[in-house]
């Protein structure tokens, strides 16, 4: 058996607002016209506006796979029934919350000739490196950095302003509770507890 040409990883970041979703749908859709089979992911966390699709703040949507994210759950789906061998793309929006071992799962998809494209924050709200997303960067062959526009002054934005006193780990897309905000105007959201939590534990990268 020969092995096949590597694929791609494709990273789109950026803060909250910055057009992730709406660029990774772009992809998809593209990909589907040049007639690529395509799978598409999203946490069962990221339940805004739609269960089986990924949708942007801007209303456009894909079709997508709602999983638990873990690298686990998202190996069963891909490998458990022999999808992986129907797929050319592999889609993920909101990677950001996956596990440390999503990193080693991208790899060994690239290595199977797949193109994977992922979208997530870069940063959290505390302005510290969000699970996953910086490492996935660093092994990338493609990083797209987009910046929203601040709701303070009109500059690009870079950072992901939450609003308001939640004491809830994960508030995905509650309306009113984020803000995109540029260097001057963002005030890191820090609390000792959430930063312990979204610590990204070791992984060993092959
Ligand atoms: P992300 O996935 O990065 O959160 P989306 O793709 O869901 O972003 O949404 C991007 C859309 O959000 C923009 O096209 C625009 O219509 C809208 N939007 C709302 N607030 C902002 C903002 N502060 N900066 C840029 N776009 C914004
Ligand atoms: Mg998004």
């Amino acid at each position: 058996m020969t092995t096949p040409a590597p694929g791609r990883i494709e990273i789109i970041t950026g803060p909250m607002f910055s057009g992730k979703s709406e660029e990774l749908i772009r992809r998809l859709k593209r990909a589907r016209i040049a007639r690529q089979r395509v799978a598409c992911y999203k946490p069962d966390i990221d339940l805004r506006y739609h269960r089986t699709a990924i949708a942007s703040h801007s209303s456009h949507t894909h079709d997508a796979s709602t999983i638990a994210p873990t690298s686990d759950r998202l190996r069963e789906d891909l490998f458990g029934s022999g999808r992986i061998h129907e797929t050319d793309v592999i889609g993920i929006d909101e990677v950001q919350f996956f596990d440390a071992d999503i990193i080693p799962l991208a790899l060994e998809l690239v290595h199977l000739g797949k193109r994977v494209i992922l979208a997530g924050l870069d940063t959290t709200f505390a302005n510290e490196p969000f699970g996953p997303v910086p490492n996935l960067m660093a092994l990338a062959d493609e990083v797209t950095k987009l910046s929203a526009v601040c709701m303070v002054c009109g500059q690009p934005a870079i950072h992901t302003q939450r609003l308001g006193q939640s004491q809830e780990l994960v508030v995905v897309g509650a309306a009113g509770l984020y803000e995109a905000r540029c260097r001057t105007h963002f005030e890191p959201y820090v609390d000792e507890h959430l930063s312990e939590q979204l610590e990204l534990p070791a992984v060993e990268i092959h």
